[in-house]
């Protein structure tokens, strides 16, 4: 299995995991670039943003919802915080299996660098 995020899907890889049910898994980047990073990511591969369809789009949307559960876990939810996708080489995406960043921690400068 050549997808980084898929071996961590798949238990192949120790990451520190703060959420997981059957369709999504979040866990702490390991290049963290707020004091909150975390990374929500579908189960099942999709390449990236511009793979969205009427077949994901549940799942994609799932994403969200658990964004929202793990910023209210790690306490950043008042203060504020980025949700991010990244999509090809100008979005600055280097793994290609949609994650959704959740950053929060820190004031974001916009517009993103
Ligand atoms: P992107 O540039 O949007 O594709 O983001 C990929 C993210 O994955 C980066 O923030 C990396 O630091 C993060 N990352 C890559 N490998 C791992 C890993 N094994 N565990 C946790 N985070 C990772």
């Amino acid at each position: 299995m050549a997808c980084i995020f898929c071996q961590i899907a798949a238990g192949e890889r120790p990451v520190h995991i703060v959420y997981e049910d059957d369709r999504a898994i979040a866990f702490r980047d390991i290049h963290p670039q707020a004091p909150t990073h975390i990374l929500i990511i579908p189960r099942d591969h999709i390449d990236g943003p511009a793979e969205a369809s009427a077949d994901n789009e549940a799942v994609i949307g799932h994403l969200a919802v658990v964004a929202a559960r793990v910023a209210a876990d790690e306490g950043i939810a008042a203060g504020g915080y980025r949700l991010v996708l990244n999509q090809g080489r100008n979005g600055g995406q280097s793994v290609f299996h949609l994650h959704l960043h959740l950053l929060g921690g820190r004031r974001m400068g916009w517009p993103p660098g």
